[in-house]
């Protein structure tokens, strides 16, 4: 099947702000990239299904590089007593509940809900943390199933490894990554896979030293890193080291290893985090909600760190996500240029889908023959002048500002989302069962 995105606004997201332009979509790649003249002469093959994107953008789909998917269901959930004064106490009385109450259908309608809501944001790889402490075994494929399969995303999923639930638990956790990792087909090109580890805090060493002996070469890891103060400041007491010393004695910190926040890290730890090419994670509006800092985006960028965006579960929304990490850096340095549009565009529309790369070996982020066709069309009509040199002004102060989403989403060619429905996924029936899974979640929670 082949589809002509027609007569709309189209930014590759490299350098080429196209108006009137189209975009032949064919065999899961985009085939051609044609401005309104290419487009007039162009023979265009029989059996192309047209969509008219008058009054639209589109723009390469957009990663979210660190969520939760499991915490969908946690929107408007009560819990008395609810009085937090660290960020452990965040984890302890909010999410280590509820993940112990997640069974495997809240495991799997929260990611579907998950997904669904990413992909109306525009998002076409999500790059998942999983926990169900309780429902550990064959959660991975859950979750994926309804990502790759229900929805119609990319994604790379990880189990979240900790010592809080018992050896046990932990056991299991080791070995629900090591067979998703080892099931990974490498031709698949709608999945990979991470190790995925919760944070220094909760892991001793007997579990970081199974982890290191076990975790296949070439694999990354994938872990909360100093989120809160508390974190650096337990590993510094128990283990005589910080947390990027720590993982680095592991042989973790590798390539292909995502360090979610590294809010706290000093200047030694970024200087290793830069030698050793790991990817930083940021995630602006869950820091800013707990309480817990304000990112070193400067400090990163300036070491050439790979800094990637991620909603850490908080919402879906990836444009919202990086006009909230220039305003916060604004906000922090009490500088106007900090948080500017060079370092954003980098964020999201380089080191986002070079943290992609890493872990599927395929080329996002950009719209152009041979690229994979994922693609984002926004019901987006500019009242201002658009062009390359301001598209992310309008990205930010239009589309995520406004609040607005896709009218039509393509992923490896396919659409997930065609004039505002999804194709595979019945939304209303999908909603009314989520809540009802929702309602019984709570009612689990201790
Ligand atoms: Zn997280």
């Amino acid at each position: 099947m082949r589809f002509l995105i027609d007569n709309t606004l189209i930014w590759d997201g490299e350098s080429r702000l196209i108006e009137s332009g189209a975009i032949l979509i064919e065999d899961g790649e985009v085939k051609e990239l044609l401005t309104d003249e290419e487009r007039r002469k162009y023979a265009l093959p029989t059996d192309t299904e047209r969509i008219d994107g008058e009054g639209k953008l589109a723009i390469p789909g957009l990663i979210n590089a660190h969520t939760h998917l499991y915490s969908s269901l946690a929107r408007g959930m009560a819990l008395p007593g609810f009085s937090p004064k660290t960020f452990t106490g965040i984890l302890e009385q909010l999410w280590w509940r509820l993940d112990k109450a997640l069974d495997p259908e809240s495991v799997r309608v929260s990611a579907l809900i998950g997904a669904m809501e990413a992909a109306r944001c525009g998002v076409t790889t999500l790059i998942d943390h999983h926990a169900s402490p309780h429902a550990v075994p064959g959660s991975l494929d859950l979750v994926k199933t309804a990502v790759c399969d229900d929805v119609g995303l990319r994604g790379a999923f990880c189990y979240e490894l900790s010592d809080r639930d018992g050896v046990e638990v932990r056991d299991q956790g080791i070995e629900e990554n090591l067979e998703f990792i080892a099931a990974q087909d490498p031709d698949d090109p709608m999945s990979a896979a991470l190790f995925g580890l919760h944070a220094s805090f909760t892991l001793s060493d007997e579990t970081l030293k199974l982890v290191a002996d076990r975790i296949p070469d070439g694999v990354g890891v994938h872990i909360h890193v100093a989120e809160g103060p508390e974190d650096e400041i337990q590993c510094v007491e128990r283990h005589g080291m910080r947390i990027i010393e720590r993982l680095n004695h592991y042989g973790l910190l590798r390539e292909t290893s995502i360090l979610a926040h590294c809010l706290h890290l000093d200047e030694h730890e970024k200087n290793l985090v830069a030698q050793f090419k790991a990817i930083v994670v940021h995630n602006p509006r869950s820091n800013m909600n707990n309480a817990v800092g304000a990112f070193d985006m400067a400090g990163f960028l300036g070491r050439d760190v790979l800094v990637g965006l991620g909603t850490d579960g908080l919402g879906a929304n990836m444009l919202t996500e990086l006009f909230t990490a220039s305003i916060l850096q604004k906000h922090e340095r009490r500088d106007p240029l900090a948080g500017g549009f060079p370092d954003l565009n980098k964020i999201l529309f380089i080191d986002n889908p070079a943290i992609a790369f890493r872990l599927f070996g395929i080329e996002f982020g950009r719209i152009a023959p041979g690229a994979p066709a994922d693609i984002a069309v926004f019901d987006y009509r500019p009242p201002t002048p658009i062009d390359a040199g301001n598209v992310l002004g309008h990205l930010l102060f239009g589309i995520a500002v406004h609040d607005l989403h896709v009218s039509d989403l393509f992923v490896a060619g396919r659409p997930v989302i065609r004039d505002g429905a999804f194709i595979n996924v019945d939304a209303d029936e999908a909603y009314a069962h989520a809540r009802t899974v929702a309602r019984e979640l709570w009612g689990r929670i201790e």
